[in-house]
């Protein structure tokens, strides 16, 4: 997954460069933004509230910023190790916003991924994708090409069987805003020290025991969780009926979350984490 952005960073590296020589930059750059935010926590606001976190609303992350004196746009890009000047370029861009946009809950959408597992091959998401980043393979699945795909989050949101994640699941991404003159320069980037990951929970004392087993174990709603690292307290255990997650073997793919929710229960639920730079 991590060469995933990689290759995309490239490419983003290569389109920057060609853009660059054919707009040079004018005028002061802006200063830049103060520290930046990443909202932590469960993303769906209340359990009992309408599920939230399922398609079509395909956020993960959700950044905050203060806005700056001279700055026509703003920037975030996303990249999988530590952030400065020495490496922008190399990141890839997943918002521009102009100045004026409220930068106290900016959506960030990042790099999709197909579960191979439950793509059926339809190629509905193929269709939609509006840059040409997909292409159904010759084994039957979807495959984004991550240097044309713009995490626009289009294929997320079409797709009948759910076989697009919202991020590249298992991935931690630090984050970055710049603001942009309207010459076009650059100021220096505020970049997150932390990395910050999806993160899938079972909400313990509210899971429905399913008929004594759990659907995702049964691979009844779908294809079950693909790192059986879904496991079911029996009537031995000290919560019988309680399902949890095990978070060594967890490879924060978002499956169960989603059968979870099209069985009509909300207990699975995804919220992202702050770490400490790597280590
Ligand atoms: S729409 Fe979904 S099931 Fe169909 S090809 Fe795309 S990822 Fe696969
Ligand atoms: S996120 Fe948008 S650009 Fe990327 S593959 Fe999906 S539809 Fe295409
Ligand atoms: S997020 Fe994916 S790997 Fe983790 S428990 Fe759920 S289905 Fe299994």
């Amino acid at each position: 997954m991590k060469q995933h952005l990689l290759v995309s960073a490239c490419c983003v590296l290569a389109v920057t460069a060609a853009c660059l020589s054919e707009h040079s930059p004018s005028g002061s750059p802006p200063p830049p933004v103060g520290a930046v935010s990443v909202e932590t926590g469960y993303t769906d606001s209340s359990f009992f509230s309408p599920p939230p976190v399922v398609p079509p609303d395909p956020v993960p992350f959700t950044l905050s910023w203060q806005p700056v004196e001279g700055a026509s746009s703003y920037e975030v890009r996303v990249y999988p190790m530590p952030m400065s000047a020495s490496n922008w370029d190399d990141a890839v861009v997943v918002a521009s916003l102009p100045a004026g946009s409220p930068t106290d809950a900016v959506p960030v959408f990042v790099q999709p991924e197909v579960f191979e597992n439950t793509c059926v091959g339809c190629g509905l998401c193929e269709a939609a994708c509006p840059h040409d980043a997909i292409t159904v393979s010759a084994s039957g699945k979807a495959v984004i090409d991550p240097a044309l795909c713009t995490q626009c989050g289009e294929c997320f949101r079409t797709c009948p069987f759910d076989a697009i994640s919202d991020n590249s699941y298992g991935q931690p991404y630090y984050f970055g805003v710049c603001a942009v003159s309207p010459g076009g320069a650059y100021s220096d980037p505020v970049c997150t020290s932390s990395r910050y990951y999806m993160r899938y929970t079972n909400w313990e004392q509210y899971c429905g025991d399913c008929a004594e087993a759990c659907y995702i174990l049964l691979d009844s709603c779908g294809p079950g969780c693909p790192v059986d690292a879904v496991w079911f307290e029996d009537s031995t255990g000290e919560h019988p009926g309680r399902v949890h997650i095990d978070h060594d073997l967890c490879v924060q793919c978002g499956q169960c979350m989603i059968q979870c929710h099209q069985y009509g229960l909300l207990t699975i639920r995804r919220e992202v984490v702050e770490e400490g730079p790597e280590p």
